[in-house]
């Protein structure tokens, strides 16, 4: 077989250049790769299709191929530095919030947000830093991650979010990850140690590191996520969406990933995930409930501190935001003056909180 080299990720086939789609039996090619060097017309692969099929034969070779190119210029060693682990017990089950690098957001991605009214939130750069957190349950036999990071993959900031920002100086990358092996070696647990990764959702934050450059990261673990996140593909990927996206077909190739439509799926003894849609259609949060203790982990219902109070702040990238509101207020107030320690992926520090009711709903670190 001819020698795949510079792979190219296109979003459509009418962005490929004098290329000709090999079409082996996928109805909706949502993922084209394509090898530069290969003339016409034997050319494209697609990888994952929302009816589950897949290039078979020599396109699964070429896409191999495609992948480890796509993933040769990526270092896939973990930076030492900012490594974020917070630890707490719940009842004998040990809960990590482990960091694996971070976000640089323009105010325009908080809709409602006043950041002239914060401007102690913003960098010199002009965006809003925030950690892309992963969680890591250790129960008797089981250790479950919830959420995959972003993956060894650095995402420059693009110049059209920059203008339409009006970012005269935007920091080099929009998201940079790469720090959750570091992470887990630190909490001293190997990608081999991982039984369960549970995806509270398929955005390009959550799931970086389920199979980097087309190898699956953490060999034994089963990945589950939301059937109807895998069903309904984005239509306008964010960056880093489709690599992460292909990593979730190589799971889906090696028979690891299942998916699950279920208002609660019990992904360990005291350890469940809770349907709580509205960020995406199928996204989840996970509760931690062990000896009387407990805890949530609730994904990206929760984006910024802020709308603890202010109902009127919502996030992008929510598919649904009156959806995601009223699932955001439902776990709030349900959370609310609770002795529950309570894990937001996103939020800077990424302490466990809790929510006390004194004088209004405040944010306080649970220990
Ligand atoms: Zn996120």
């Amino acid at each position: 077989m001819r020698a795949a080299a510079p792979a190219v990720l296109y979003r459509s086939a009418a962005q490929m250049p004098s290329m000709e789609v090999v079409n082996s039996g996928i109805s909706s090619c949502l993922w084209l790769v394509s090898t530069m060097r290969l003339p016409p017309p034997a050319v494209v692969l697609a990888a994952a299709a929302s009816d589950d099929r897949y290039v078979t034969g020599a396109g699964t070779e070429l896409a191999g191929d495609a992948l480890r190119h796509l993933s040769s210029g990526i270092p896939h060693q973990s930076r030492k530095e900012n490594l974020l682990s917070t630890v707490i017990d719940v009842g004998g089950i040990k809960v990590s919030a482990l960091n694996d690098g971070e976000v640089h957001l323009p105010p325009m991605y908080y809709p409602g947000l006043d950041f002239g009214a914060h401007p102690e939130l913003l960098q010199a750069d002009g965006t809003y830093h925030i950690p892309v957190g992963c969680f890591l349950i250790q129960t008797e036999g089981l250790t479950v991650l919830v959420d995959a990071g972003l993956g060894p993959s650095t995402i420059s900031f693009p110049g059209d979010i920059a203008s339409a920002a009006g970012l005269t100086d935007p920091p080099e990358s929009i998201a940079a990850g790469g720090l959750l092996p570091g992470a887990l070696a630190a909490a001293g647990v190997a990608p081999t140690d991982i039984t369960t990764v549970f995806l509270t959702h398929l955005h390009a934050d959550h799931i970086g590191w389920v199979a980097p450059g087309g190898v699956l990261f953490f060999p034994n673990a089963v990945v589950i996520c939301g059937a109807v996140e895998w069903q309904t593909p984005p239509i306008a990927p964010a960056p880093g969406e489709l690599e992460g996206r292909m990593g979730l077909a190589v799971a889906k190739a090696a028979g690891v990933l299942r998916l699950v439509d279920a208002a609660t799926v019990e992904l360990a003894p005291g350890v469940s995930a809770h349907h709580s849609p509205g960020h995406t259609p199928g996204h989840y949060v996970v509760s931690v409930s062990s000896n009387g203790e407990n805890a949530y982990l609730l994904g990206d219902t929760v984006h910024h501190p802020l709308q603890l109070n202010d109902k009127g702040i919502s996030f992008l990238s929510e598919t649904d935001p009156e959806r995601a509101l009223r699932a955001r207020e439902e776990l709030l107030t349900a959370l609310e003056g609770r002795n529950v320690s309570i894990g937001m992926i996103h939020f800077p520090g990424l302490d466990f909180q809790r929510i006390a009711t004194a004088n209004g709903r405040k944010w306080t670190t649970a220990r």
